[in-house]
């Protein structure tokens, strides 16, 4: 038995509800062997008393029947989500979180790929920055933590790398709005090799060592699905609430309300549903409904929470993503530019209770 062998064999341990195991969500803090007794100190940030307990009977259970092992111990250091915000904002050892300054981190989910999420953090952002602006500063950051796909500084006009200073990395900023993303940090033709388990250092990196400055708001566009990412971004983030984007076909709808209930898990508060591509209006007014209706209105009463705007189709603002000019900056006075404003003003609201 050596510490090495006694993680390997961690690694069978799923963290509950989960598919991902304890191991490579970077839980296991220390694994000491003394004549034959085990101990393995974790920590983790939850707010349900029965994971940590879970998670220690497992643990002894898959341990206790190595050869050579009398004994198992656990000791799991819980953090509760808001004590550990507290104290990571609060934090003022020589190496601050750089989130030190973020007030209000927002989680943006979908249940899968496509359904316009980095459109609507991309436009929200935007909108939020032009709202909260009106007195100048900069109160607005996106963190483009969708590894698969990292289209933010595309769609947001964000060019150009982000620099080093005082070994931060500065976000890139555009029409006021900072991001940073793993689009930086890969040329167009680098294939995208990082994969599931990348997710949790990513997200701990981006945490770690952007310097954000002082921001109202950081948005957080996390990859579809799943709901590895996010637990993991719970670890390791602040996260105040999430929004939820779906179109209105029956299949996003439904696989939107399984990744919403993650959150639930992770007792991030869901403040809403933003439904996208709602609509195509032709230009005598008439609404014609490609993709169904209805979705974005099951998945708020589902989750018993608000459905807080339906963006329409539009050419442009597909065009705008891809010109790096989003339609809130470019058409302001657009349907889809305006449902966008209707959503900055509800979380401005939100977040003001
Ligand atoms: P996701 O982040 O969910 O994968 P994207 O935001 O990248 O989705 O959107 C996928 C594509 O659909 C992009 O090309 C985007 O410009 C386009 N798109 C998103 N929402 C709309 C909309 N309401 N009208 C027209 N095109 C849209």
């Amino acid at each position: 038995m050596t510490p090495e062998t006694i993680q390997e064999n961690l690694k069978a341990i799923k963290y509950p509800g989960f598919s991902r195991d304890i191991v490579s969500f970077g839980l296991v803090r220390e694994i000491q062997i003394n004549d034959g007794i085990v101990n393995v100190y974790l920590e983790l940030t939850t707010a349900d008393p029965t994971i940590p307990e879970k998670i220690a009977a497992d643990i002894k259970t898959t341990l206790g029947r190595l050869e050579g092992c009398k004994e198992v111990k656990v000791k799991i250091e819980v953090n509760a989500p808001k004590q550990a915000s507290k104290a990571q904002k609060n934090d003022e050892s020589p190496s601050p979180n750089t989130l030190a300054g973020v007030k209000t981190c927002i989680a943006i989910a979908s249940g899968k790929g496509g359904v316009g999420k980095s459109t609507v953090a991309v436009n929200l952002g935007c909108a939020l920055q032009k709202q909260l602006s009106k007195n100048g500063g900069k109160h607005v950051g996106i963190l483009d933590c969708d590894i698969y796909g990292p289209s933010v500084p595309l769609m947001l006009g964000a060019s150009g790398r982000p620099e080093l200073r005082n070994n931060k990395i500065i976000p890139v900023e555009n029409f006021g709005v900072s991001t940073m993303s793993m689009g930086f940090l890969v040329d167009d033709e680098t294939p995208v090799v990082w994969r599931g388990p990348m997710i949790m250092k990513t997200i701990q990196q981006f945490a770690q060592d952007v310097d954000w400055g002082e921001l109202d708001i950081l948005l957080i566009d996390l990859p579809p699905g799943t709901g590895d990412a996010q637990l993991s971004l719970a670890q390791t983030i602040p996260l105040d609430g999430a929004l939820i984007i779906t179109t209105p076909q029956a299949a996003a709808h439904n696989v939107a309300r399984r990744g919403a209930r993650m959150f639930e898990k992770v007792n991030v508060p869901l403040m809403g549903v933003v439904e996208n591509m709602s609509y195509l209006e032709s230009s005598d007014g008439s609404r014609q409904e490609i993709f169904g209706s209805g979705g974005g209105e099951a998945t708020a009463q589902q989750l018993g929470i608000p459905l807080l705007t339906q963006v329409p189709l539009d050419p442009e603002l597909r065009i705008g993503g891809d010109q790096g000019i989003p339609i809130t900056i470019g058409s302001p006075d657009s349907n889809a530019a305006k449902a966008f404003h209707t959503l900055a003003l509800q979380v401005i609201d939100m977040i003001a209770k």
